[in-house]
């Protein structure tokens, strides 16, 4: 059987590519390696282990998707207290704190909500996880779609794929023809934005910070937390949540890494930290689904420049990039991979 198209990855683009075509009356096929779809979009109980902030009255397509999927957006909790702690363990307190500007939002239901077209796209059995694309073989009539699932290695067909995923993890796929060596690098190197980041949340049965004037906002140049926020709930739960300013080999190192994080938050906000209900840690370098050992090596301290990329001739007319890394604007954010895949879907729609 011949495929209209695959659609390689079911992250946020993977997935708003599929739900435009399926609301079109297409049944494209999507492949996603993992064996839960989101990508980089990962909650725990509602709480955000991946991405957290959006910031609407900036980001059209996310704007325009909450409103069309009837989600809700409340403002990052910062009132109180800053805390900065230096290199040696000594500690400041901010009594204004850190106003943003805009305020940066998070979504009731955690960035997972914006995952809302998937049960209808899995009910119309368009998903399969657990397979992971490898190759890619340019025919006359359309492209052979080399995957490893479960039963091995299997071959599809499609007359078109779409490829919504990190440039760093097509330039992992094999291409026959090859892709001209100067794109293959250009792929490579393009690093995929927060791959080589560690995030956590650390839940406790009341927001103790705020009760002694805190915010949860923190910076810290000593760690293992770089960058800590407030992450309670509309509903009352409360957590903290940060990223690691360790390097990945740091954190591979460390025995106790929740420990150690438990052991900063003590610094910061004193013996109430002591006892979390909970503490989830996830480490995206480790992830071969999300980063490639460049990632882990070397973060980012800018925020790339990403832009659309067309593949050359002959594979401009079969394959097309999708993924928030080749978005024509906001590229590495949650924007980006809608701004992608709407770009995909005019592409695929006019052919
Ligand atoms: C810790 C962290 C914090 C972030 N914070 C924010 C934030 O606050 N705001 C914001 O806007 N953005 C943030 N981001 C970025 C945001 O998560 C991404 O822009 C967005 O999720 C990218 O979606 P995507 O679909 O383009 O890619 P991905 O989510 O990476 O999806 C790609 C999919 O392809 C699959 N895949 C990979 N290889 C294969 C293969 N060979 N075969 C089949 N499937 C494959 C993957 O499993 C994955 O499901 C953050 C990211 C991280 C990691």
């Amino acid at each position: 059987m011949r495929h209209e198209l695959i659609i390689v990855g079911a992250g946020l683009a993977g997935v708003a590519l599929a739900h435009a075509l399926h609301v079109d009356g297409h049944a494209p096929r999507v492949l996603e390696a993992r064996a839960r779809c989101g990508g980089r979009i990962l909650g725990v109980d509602g709480f955000d282990l991946g991405p957290s902030w959006v910031w609407p009255t900036l980001q059209p397509r996310l704007a325009a998707w909450i409103t069309a999927h009837g989600l809700r957006s409340y403002e990052q909790a910062s009132t109180g207290a800053l805390q900065f702690e230096d290199a040696d363990g000594r500690m400041q307190t901010y009594a204004s704190g850190m106003a943003q500007e805009p305020p940066s939002q998070r979504l009731l239901g955690g960035s997972a909500a914006l995952l809302v077209p998937l049960p209808a796209l899995q009910r119309a059995g368009l998903i399969e996880t657990g397979v992971s694309v490898r190759a890619l073989h340019l025919g006359v009539e359309g492209v052979d779609v080399i995957a490893q699932g479960s039963d091995g290695t299997r071959r599809l067909q499609a007359r078109r794929v779409a490829l919504a995923l990190p440039p760093r993890l097509i330039a992992a796929m094999a291409f026959d023809p090859p892709l001209p060596a100067a794109l293959h690098a250009q792929l490579a190197a393009l690093p995929t934005w927060m791959a080589g980041q560690a995030k956590f949340v650390a839940r406790y049965a009341q927001p103790f910070w705020r009760a002694a004037g805190f915010s949860g906002t923190a910076f810290s140049q000593r760690g293992p937390i770089g960058e800590l926020h407030d992450a309670s709930l509309p509903d009352g739960r409360a957590a903290l949540t940060g990223f690691i300013a360790w390097s990945a080999s740091m954190r591979a190192a460390c025995a106790d890494l929740p420990g150690a994080i438990v052991a900063q938050l003590q610094r910061l906000f004193g013996s109430a930290a002591a006892q979390p209900l909970a503490v989830h840690v996830q480490d995206w370098a480790l992830e071969e689904f999300t980063a490639t050992p460049a990632d882990s090596a070397a973060a980012p301290r800018e925020h790339p420049d990403y832009a659309p990329i067309v593949l050359p001739e002959p594979w401009r007319a079969r394959v097309l990039l999708a993924g928030s890394e080749v978005a024509p604007d906001f590229g590495g954010y949650l924007e980006g991979a809608l701004q992608s895949a709407s770009a995909a879907h005019a592409w695929l729609s006019a052919r």
